[in-house]
């Protein structure tokens, strides 16, 4: 469908990321803000902006009847979700369908049936596509539970079938912890995403996570635009991304690519989404979930093919046939992306929210920077605490690292913490130099730090 005017319903980086690529296609924008907003960097430099609501998200941010007025006060005819807040919310795509609002995403048959973590991981099983051992479905009963589990092997991983974030992931060791871990599961699943259904997974000991970026438009044309590798994580949340994966091959690339592209067509995919694979030290892989909208990490997947994937995806809502196929997908160089957060690491990663009193930021050729901040600004305490990300694009793996350790060590933000010296120690960690590492890495060197 034909639009001319975008609102942005989102807030911070990506929502600045959204304007940008709104402007550069010729397309006017809205934004909207909370009222602890106000002076917030999307608010500014909107062509509009209009309050939704107080601070609370509840009644901003995740306020469908609010946004669906502001588009209709300003002659919004499409909605760009970002990612969190309602990105993955299927009533709220068609809530915009039924206004006559273009979503930017894909649509609420696709989200609902993705978003339901155990059922898309039945779609996909029955599509061909390799999935994580587990329970064929949501778990019904502690009976059920116990018996799935001793046949897939402990430990298993209890997840929330509408998780996400990172949240609503319970390990369990064996069999007399699994009652207590499930009601702790519900409780959790409940209280978070507001369904308390749970599915059983195999736990996969030293994984990476690699997923591969896809595109899809409304001609039934997906193509695969290579992988990131999030392997670091701390506590199940990606901290530092790197496209390609150290531990990828031509052919698993082409393998992978090849079933993420059959995922994306098993679930009637339009538009941009990510497929979430585990690759185990023998390199098989298994589907983990598919996220249906722009990723945090899609910088790296823009510096290595040269597409830029926001402009992509208001084009496939524009039913814009893909400039390109398969063959013509050329990944160049490597890059990597550092999250930067208001936060102190020696205090266990607790938000730092405050005033920025003094910010240089670094720059130079394969330097990115995609940031919601500037000099004087106050960062609120009630939402996430990523404040930028620090992408960097270099011919090689090596070269990617000594351009991102030189990055990092210019960057310089005062008044409030960050983990920028973190990230810093990372990025000169010998084992993350020599790509060995896995998705347990992050979580034995925090304890080792620790320690010393
Ligand atoms: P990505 O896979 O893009 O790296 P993240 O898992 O970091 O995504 O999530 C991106 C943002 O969305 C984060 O702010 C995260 O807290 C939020 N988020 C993701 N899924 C959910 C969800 N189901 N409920 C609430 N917040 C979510
Ligand atoms: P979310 O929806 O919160 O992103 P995911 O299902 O993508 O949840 O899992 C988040 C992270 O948790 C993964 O990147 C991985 O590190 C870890 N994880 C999830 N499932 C497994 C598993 N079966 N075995 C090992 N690690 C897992
Ligand atoms: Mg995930």
């Amino acid at each position: 469908m034909s639009f001319s005017k975008v609102l942005i319903a989102n807030r911070g980086e990506i929502a600045v990321r959204i304007i940008r690529a709104c402007r550069e296609v010729g397309l006017h924008c809205v934004t909207v803000y909370s009222t602890a907003d106000r002076s917030a960097l999307h608010a500014k430099i909107a062509d509009e902006s209009v309050c939704i609501g107080p601070a609370v998200t509840k009644d901003s941010y995740l306020n469908m009847r609010a946004l669906i007025a502001a588009c209709e006060n300003t002659g919004a005819d499409a909605i760009h979700p970002g990612f969190g807040f309602l990105s993955e919310s299927a009533e709220f795509a068609e809530l915009c369908r039924e206004h006559g609002i273009t979503f930017i995403g894909p649509s609420p048959e696709s989200i609902s049936m993705l978003g339901d973590k155990a059922r898309a991981k039945e779609t996909m099983k029955a599509a061909g596509v390799p999935v994580i051992p587990g329970s064929e479905g949501v778990i019904t009963s502690l009976e059920d539970a116990k018996k799935i589990a001793a046949e897939i092997g402990y430990p298993v991983l209890v997840k929330a079938s509408a998780g996400g974030g990172g949240r609503g992931i319970r390990r369990v060791d064996s069999e007399d912890q699994l009652e207590n871990q499930l009601a702790l599961a519900k409780d959790e699943a409940l209280k978070f995403f507001g369904n308390d259904e749970v599915y059983l997974e195999k736990l996969i000991v030293g994984p990476h996570h690699v997923e591969i970026q896809i595109l899809a438009d409304s001609f039934g044309n997906t193509v695969a635009l290579g992988e990131r590798d999030c392997s670091m994580q701390r506590r199940n949340q990606k901290v530092l991304e790197e496209s390609p994966s150290p531990l990828m091959t031509d052919d698993l690339r082409r393998r992978m690519q090849e079933a993420a592209v059959k995922a994306a067509k098993a679930s009637g995919y339009c538009n941009a989404g990510t497929i979430e694979f585990l690759v185990d030290h023998e390199r098989n892989f298994y589907f983990m979930e598919m996220n249906t909208r722009i990723q945090v990490e899609h910088p790296v997947t823009e510096f290595v093919t040269g597409i830029d994937l926001v402009q992509m995806q208001i084009k496939i809502a524009q039913d814009e046939k893909l400039p390109f196929a398969q063959d013509d997908i050329k990944i160049t160089g490597h890059s990597i992306e550092c999250r930067i957060n208001a936060e102190n690491p020696e205090l266990d990663f607790r938000p730092s929210p405050g005033t920025i009193e003094a910010l240089y930021t670094p720059g130079g050729p394969g330097v990115r920077i995609d940031s919601a901040v500037y000099q004087g600004y106050t960062i609120p305490p009630y939402y996430d605490s990523m404040i930028a990300k620090l992408i960097v694009h270099a011919p090689t793996r090596r070269e990617a690292i000594m351009k991102m350790r030189l990055a990092l060590s210019e960057f310089i933000v005062e008044g409030i913490d960050t983990n920028i010296d973190f990230q810093l120690r990372l990025l000169k960690n010998k084992n993350f130099e020599e790509g060995d590492y896995d998705n347990a890495f992050l979580m034995s060197y925090l304890e080792q730090l620790k320690k010393s």
